[in-house]
């Protein structure tokens, strides 16, 4: 198998996983519990906390670990509005986010917000003039993505970091597509609140984290009892916890590695695919962009057709996000960028990760060659 769908999930890394081994069978224990096996258990979380915390250059208090970039989310915006439902019921996010972003900004907006989507250019990047202009005397938070999950493109969260707190405004950002992959610095960008998945990083799945800059002025989001000092109740998935942050640990390690290695990988492919194929078009920004996504519109040929030619050569690609795989409609990101349905539609998405090699690059554009060929 030729594994390109990095952006839909990760290979477990192998020491990620013999870190999380013990938790998963012989240290059981709960980590709330009074006995001194158990302050071990949760000392050791204790420990996953300041690892990510140091990283990231931020109090470990900050961290609050959740289930992953869904809850994550879900959490920071809903709260985010809820909480300042008096000062103000006005929400400003992009066209091009995630389900995770964009249905949680729908409920809000069922549920008396007013929202502004601010529009992309052709490449994926936000309109700044668009967004300035929409803040309003009673905007309350701003949730951009730091970068694209369908196009790679990186989004100047510096700026709008900048502009958020000029105003006063929270600022989240949907970093679960850059945390592991490219330098982050919450100071610089004023980030209130940052949702992380392990899954993308080489960690497990179905665990996460939640950046909060100042937990006294935030709620929760579930009930229950006072894990996570008391925001996000549930006793811990501690073999995820320990798993995140070796995943983070190992990311950190070899971030500067892996950007130069992945983004070779994919410049090779973008160069090949323009040589082998005429008429591809490749999306996204071509200066800010993930170091191995490639988003790809083929001539004449359905992205379908091409997913289920490259899955019989064992080669996995994606069109559009994993989240919407299977819905026949064309990608919401696609067509915020100016693509028309039917140009989306032949549009696939190649994302290139740390255990990918040239050898694998050039088979798969030899396949594309081959299958448009037809
Ligand atoms: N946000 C972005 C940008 C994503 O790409 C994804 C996953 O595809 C998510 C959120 C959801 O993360 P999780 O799978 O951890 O719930």
């Amino acid at each position: 198998m030729i594994y390109l769908d990095n952006a839909a999930t990760t290979k477990m890394d192998s020491r990620v996983l013999e870190a999380m081994l013990p938790y998963l069978s012989e240290s059981y224990l709960n980590p709330s519990a009074f006995y001194q096996g158990a302050v071990k258990i949760r000392m050791q979380v204790e420990g996953a906390r300041r690892s990510i915390a140091e990283k990231l250059g931020v109090p470990s208090d900050t961290i609050f670990f959740t289930s992953g970039g869904t809850e994550s989310d879900n959490w920071a915006i809903r709260l985010a509005a809820q909480l300042q439902c008096e000062k103000g019921k006005h929400i400003i996010t992009s066209a091009i986010e995630h389900p995770a972003v964009l249905n949680t900004f729908k409920y809000l907006q069922e549920n008396g917000y007013d929202v502004t989507y601010v529009g992309v250019d052709r490449t994926g990047r936000i309109d700044i003039t668009q967004l300035k202009e929409a803040i309003r005397e009673d905007t309350v938070l701003i949730s951009i993505m730091h970068a694209n999950n369908e196009l790679g493109t990186i989004e100047p969260i510096e700026e709008i970091g900048r502009i958020a707190h000029e105003k006063g405004i929270l600022f989240h950002t949907d970093a679960v597509q850059t945390f592991g992959h490219i330098p982050i610095d919450v100071e610089a960008c004023n980030i209130d609140l940052m949702s992380v998945s392990g899954h993308k990083l080489y960690g497990p799945k179905g665990v996460g984290f939640l950046y909060i800059r100042d937990r006294r002025s935030f709620g929760r989001l579930l009930f229950g009892g006072s894990q996570e000092k008391g925001l996000r109740p549930g006793t811990e998935n501690v073999p995820g916890i320990i798993g995140l942050s070796k995943a983070v640990e190992i990311a950190y390690d070899r971030l500067e590695q892996d950007i130069t290695n992945v983004s070779a990988l994919r410049d090779l492919f973008a160069a090949e695919i323009k040589k082998a194929i005429s008429g591809v078009c490749i999306n996204g920004d071509n200066e800010h962009h993930l170091p191995g996504t490639v988003n790809v519109t083929f001539p004449n040929i359905s992205g379908e057709a091409l997913l289920i030619a490259l899955d019989q050569s064992g080669i996995c690609a994606s069109a559009g996000s994993a989240c919407s795989a299977g819905a026949i409609e064309p990608s919401h990101v696609l067509i915020a960028c100016g693509l028309t349905p039917e140009e989306a539609e032949r549009t696939l998405r190649f994302s290139i990760g740390r255990n990918n090699t040239q050898e694998e690059i050039l088979k798969t554009i030899s396949v594309l060659k081959t299958i448009c060929r037809v």
